[in-house]
């Protein structure tokens, strides 16, 4: 990997980090959602001079869980399964990040605003949603989809993103729990989970009388 490679993210030299063709291939397609959580992970890396984490050394706070938080995951490392991603859905285009090596901390949010075009996609959109669109008129609103996504890619950071440094306490480390068996359904599940009812340890679901109900049972 050369100096003079660069990917989408225009500062961001590939190689440093997960190229944005990666999040479009977790996430299954592009969008503008998606190019402004690319945008944000590689902000805040650079903000916080951090590499992908092995571990939990980074921890990311997602106020939101549409389809920038898939770029979040794929580039900083930051997931759902390590438990050092934790979303607050507040309905907000912004993410608090954490390096827990050096106790710093910035927080992401977008500051792009799609101008123009967009009642045209917002048509198209209804359409294609309800099944409705031509095939002319999908491959437009893909093609439209695709645009605004590219655009956000090739912005200078500071038309995209906003990076402020915060205050923020260390978030928790992910529990490692122990498994126990349900006295309800015998299934295995994590202890720190279960509920007590009538003396017994029984997973949530049992508890609520929620569990997956069997087909033909
Ligand atoms: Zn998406
Ligand atoms: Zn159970």
């Amino acid at each position: 990997m050369c100096d003079t490679d660069e990917n989408p993210a225009g500062t961001v030299r590939a190689g440093d980090i997960p190229s944005f063709e990666e999040c479009v291939t977790f996430h299954g397609h592009v969008c503008p959602g998606l190019a402004l959580g690319y945008r944000v992970a590689a902000a805040a890396m650079e903000a916080l001079g951090v590499r992908r984490p092995y571990d939990e050394e980074l921890v990311a706070v997602a106020e939101t869980d549409a389809c920038g938080v898939d770029a979040i995951q794929v580039v900083t490392g930051c997931t759902a399964g390590k438990g050092n991603l934790v979303i607050r859905d507040y309905g907000k285009h912004a993410f608090s990040f954490f390096s827990r090596e050096s106790g710093r901390a910035v927080r992401v949010r977008t500051c792009y605003s799609n101008a123009g075009g967009q009642d045209e996609v917002s048509l198209l959109r209804k359409k294609v949603f309800s099944h409705t669109a031509t095939p002319a008129e999908e491959s437009r609103y893909r093609e439209l989809v695709k645009d605004s996504a590219m655009r956000i890619l090739s912005l200078p950071a500071e038309q995209v993103v906003i990076v402020e440094e915060i205050e923020m306490e260390p978030p928790s480390m992910a529990r490692i729990y122990n498994t126990v068996i349900c006295s309800c359904c015998d299934e295995p599940v994590a202890d720190g989970k279960t509920r007590l009812v009538d003396g017994k340890y029984v997973c949530i679901p049992c508890a609520e009388g929620s569990s997956p109900r069997k087909k033909g049972v």
